[in-house]
């Protein structure tokens, strides 16, 4: 039976951590998320980390824009937003309405606030091989929760199976520098079984159902970052725990796995930028 890799317990021991440094500054860290129109899990999301930034002392304001403000208000905001010396950290929650270039409002963020690591700045020097500022939260969550039990990731196979900008690629490269070979998969990805059975360390960024244990290779590290709803509403990860625990030799649940970590990343990239700005 695999071991947990427990993200809650990782992350409450990273946030108590992050507590006392923050403790430490008499001017605190702060953090604006932009947040437009009313989707549901966004605001969920949204507040979670508000919530969260607060319980650790990090100042945190939401910018509710309607669904039909304008790409000019919003980089508006952005440049306000990038302008003021009381803000650190800038995020923008993502989905966006159709009708607003999602590249062009992150290309708008100084890459110094830029707390998901997404401008092309960040995602430039990651893809050559050069430390971003801060790295993308989902991914470096992946890492912190994989160093935290000890998984060795230099020289191992690695398949990442999500190409998106926001998991599989970021991961991939993150992966590539640590000296992994690496695998990347998608929806065109032809006997996705064949690859996963060869993968010392598989992570499955793709919100389906869509590994089985009968599709990896026994001892295998399993990290689950899919989120999505069943049909009983109950919240579920892409990879078939009952079976995969069987076969893995660790796997990170959902909930309880990749998510909490995420969060964590967050504020450690928060911290992490207000900690540059003496340098500016
Ligand atoms: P996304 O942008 O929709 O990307 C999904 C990826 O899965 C795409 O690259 C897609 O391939 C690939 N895919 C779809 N069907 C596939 C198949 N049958 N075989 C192999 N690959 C397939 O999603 P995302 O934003 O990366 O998020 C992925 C999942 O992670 C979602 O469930 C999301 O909710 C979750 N998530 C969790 C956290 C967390 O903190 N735990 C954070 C972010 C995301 P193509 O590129 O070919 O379309």
């Amino acid at each position: 039976m695999a071991e947990i890799l427990d993200g809650k317990k990782l992350r409450d021991k990273i946030l108590l951590n992050l507590k006392g440094r923050i403790d430490k500054y008499d001017k605190k860290p702060s953090l604006a998320v932009i947040l437009v129109g009313d989707n549901p899990a966004s605001k969920i999301y949204v507040n979670n980390k508000k919530k969260t930034a607060e319980q650790l002392g990090i100042i945190s304001q939401v910018i509710n824009f309607p669904e039909n403000v304008s790409e000019a208000e919003l980089l508006n905001k952005v440049e306000e937003l990038n302008n003021d010396n009381c803000i650190n950290a800038i995020l923008v929650q993502l989905p966006l309405p159709k009708h607003i270039s999602k590249e062009r409002v992150i290309n708008a963020i100084k890459p110094e606030k830029d707390v998901d690591g997404f401008t092309p700045y960040n995602f430039g020097r990651l893809f050559s091989g050069v430390e971003p500022i801060v790295y993308p939260c989902t991914p470096k969550g992946v890492l912190l929760l994989l160093d935290e039990y000890g998984i060795k990731i230099e020289g191992k196979h690695v398949v990442v199976v999500g190409r998106s900008n926001i998991v599989g690629r970021p991961l991939s490269q993150m992966l590539l520098n640590r000296n992994a070979t690496v695998t990347i998969c998608h929806s065109y990805t032809k006997n996705l079984a064949q690859i996963t059975k060869t993968a010392d360390i598989v992570v499955s960024a793709v919100g389906k159902k869509i590994i089985e244990g009968e599709m990896l290779k026994s001892g295998c590290v399993i990290v689950d970052v899919g989120i999505f709803k069943d049909e009983s509403g109950k919240t579920r990860g892409d990879v078939d725990f009952e079976s995969a625990s069987q076969i893995a030799s660790y796997i990170s649940p959902v909930p309880g796995g990749v998510g909490p970590m995420t969060i964590a990343s967050l504020m450690l990239n928060t911290v992490e930028l207000y900690e540059n700005s003496f340098n500016f």
